[in-house]
């Protein structure tokens, strides 16, 4: 049937639609930039609710950019935790060192937010929970770009189709491995295991970090706030991979517990509350590199493409600028193989510098051997009488481009 004008002008102005895998932090900032500049945006997050999980996330130099732009950084600036100290602690539980928490992660004080996790996302969703259709509970069950679209099928049975899919599903991304295939091939593993955990606040810490370390093992307690709960972290060096153990929670607790048997500190105590722990998050600390970041219709953005791994603490501010790029591209290019390309060509390095950050993060924080950790103790002992950072040309290394209007 050959068309008439009016449904060819029907079909020219019709809203592309885009569907985004994943609530997390990337996939609601994607929605909101690609929402004001005209797509209708579905966010599919296989959770039943926003995750409200309140470990510390950092937004530094581009990111700060972001948020400005999308008029939340005032509500993230009341968010900001505003830790007073971090104290680092011998193998004996005796003080090292106590520093600021900028000079520690070189935040530049005044400028760089530390939130909770769970408090961003709160507030990304609400900026976009009016103008973006959110479908939790579900998830993608298979993607098919053999038409002239990409038709989804959901877990939950229901079919669609969609002009566009981006998975924003984070470090271990189902629409990744639909993509491209087992995440072993792009999983670069930086040779830790860390267990995170809530329990009690029986210390009395308020607005402060504690780090306990040896050699190759390292124990933190942050209290956010002045709350009764705690965050508490238990990380490790671990030459391989421990396979089995990512499948099997038991088998975590007693990999932790053999671990940190014998160590000082609080750390006795730390390993009975992860026993108890029910909300025990277990993993190993690595990045996603991947050769391209789309194929046909569907792209990924955040961690799914290029997790850089809590040791570099940039994982957030990657989310976010990513998103804005990722959405400036889509909204210069009607073509979407012209805007992802634009898309990586414009994002690449900034990732690569980020990236990079990870050998200077494991070094200060996890040494794994005696003479690291003498090395590090030494360098901390310096920070405390140092001036904290002021440059950090990694997180700032992007100029973001004024937002496109739509093509
Ligand atoms: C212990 C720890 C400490 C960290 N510390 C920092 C820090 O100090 N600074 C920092 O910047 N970053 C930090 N990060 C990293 C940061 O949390 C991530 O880099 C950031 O959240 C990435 O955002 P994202 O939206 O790409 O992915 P995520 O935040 O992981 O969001 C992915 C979302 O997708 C959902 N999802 C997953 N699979 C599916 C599916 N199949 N279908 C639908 N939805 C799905 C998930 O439920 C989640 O809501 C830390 C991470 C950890 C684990």
């Amino acid at each position: 049937m050959t068309p008439t004008r009016l449904s060819m002008n029907v079909s020219a102005n019709a809203k592309r639609t885009v569907l985004v895998s994943g609530a997390g932090i990337s996939g609601p900032a994607l929605a909101y930039w690609l929402s004001r500049s005209g797509f209708a945006v579905t966010v599919v997050e296989k959770a039943s609710a926003l995750r409200d999980s309140g470990y510390p996330i950092d937004i530094r130099g581009t990111a700060i950019e972001v948020v400005r732009r999308m008029r939340i950084l005032p509500q993230l600036q009341d968010a900001h935790i505003h830790s007073h100290r971090c104290t680092f602690l011998n193998a004996d539980g005796s003080e090292l060192a106590v520093l600021s928490p900028d000079a520690v992660v070189g935040n530049v004080g005044g400028q760089d937010l530390e939130v909770r996790r769970g408090d961003l996302g709160a507030i990304l969703y609400a900026t976009v929970r009016d103008d973006v259709e959110f479908l939790f509970n579900d998830s993608i069950d298979t993607l098919d770009q053999s038409g002239q679209k990409v038709d989804v099928a959901f877990r939950s049975g229901q079919q669609r189709t969609f002009d566009l899919v981006i998975g924003a599903d984070g470090l271990h991304s189902r629409t990744r491995q639909a993509l491209f295939g087992p995440e072993a091939q792009f999983h670069r593993y930086l040779g830790y295991c860390f267990a995170i955990f809530t329990m009690p606040n029986s210390f009395g810490l308020s607005h402060e970090l504690m780090m306990w370390n040896a050699p190759g093992r390292a124990a933190a307690l942050y209290a956010v706030g002045a709350e009764d709960e705690l965050h508490a972290f238990l990380n490790f060096h671990q030459p391989a991979p421990p396979l089995d153990a990512l499948r099997d929670p038991d088998a975590q607790r007693n990999l932790v517990a053999t671990t940190f048997a014998g160590a000082g500190w609080a750390v006795p105590g730390m390993v009975n509350a992860m026993r108890d722990a029910d909300d025990l998050f277990f993993d190993t600390a690595g990045q996603i590199r991947m050769p391209h970041w789309s194929s046909g219709r569907v792209a990924l953005v955040g961690d799914a493409a290029y997790a850089p791994s809590f040791l570099t603490g940039q994982g957030s501010s990657l989310a976010l600028v990513g998103a804005y790029m990722l959405a400036n591209a889509l909204a210069t290019n009607r073509d979407h193989t012209a805007a992802f390309a634009a898309y990586e060509r414009d994002v690449r390095e900034f990732v690569a510098m980020n990236q990079a950050l990870v050998d200077n993060g494991a070094a200060t924080l996890f040494p794994t051997t005696v003479r690291a950790l003498e090395q590090r103790n030494t360098m901390l002992r310096g920070l405390a009488t140092m001036p904290s950072a002021t440059t950090r040309p990694a997180h700032s290394a992007l100029t973001l481009p004024e937002f496109a209007s739509t093509p």
